[in-house]
């Protein structure tokens, strides 16, 4: 059980990428092993960025920004209906993202919810 912690700074980092969960033994078994997965996926844009053998999951990262994410970092569309959910809620679990102000320290009772102020 993890408690996020801190709060978003507006760096942006997470408007860059799409970050996709994959199922981790099926797509081993029809790629034959990681490393031709890996490179595959390379030729794509994809980056396979982590796994979790436990969970059965595969990580992977597409280099995408997205079309509202202005100059100075901000959403253009933060506080209209044209926000995503998703948007709101980021990050529910500990991500790879080095810039981001928001940490996981061990223990229950984390604030998950929506997000009001997070506007990168
Ligand atoms: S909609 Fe806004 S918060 Fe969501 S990814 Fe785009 S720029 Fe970032
Ligand atoms: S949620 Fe984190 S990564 Fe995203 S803009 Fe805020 S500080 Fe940056």
């Amino acid at each position: 059980m993890w408690t996020r912690t801190g709060e978003c700074n507006g760096c942006g980092e997470c408007c860059k990428t799409v970050n996709i969960i994959a199922v981790r033994d099926a797509t081993l078994e029809q790629h034959g092993n990681l490393e031709e997965l890996k490179l595959y996926l390379s030729y794509r844009g994809i980056r396979v960025v982590g796994e979790d053998v436990e969970k059965n999951r595969l990580y992977y990262s597409l280099e995408v920004p997205c079309r509202e994410l202005a100059p100075d970092h901000r959403c253009r569309v933060h506080l209209t209906p044209g926000k995503p959910l998703i948007c709101y809620r980021y990050p529910w679990e500990k991500d790879d993202i080095e810039e981001c102000g928001y940490r996981f320290v061990p223990g229950g009772g984390g604030r998950l919810g929506r997000q009001e102020e997070k506007s990168g």
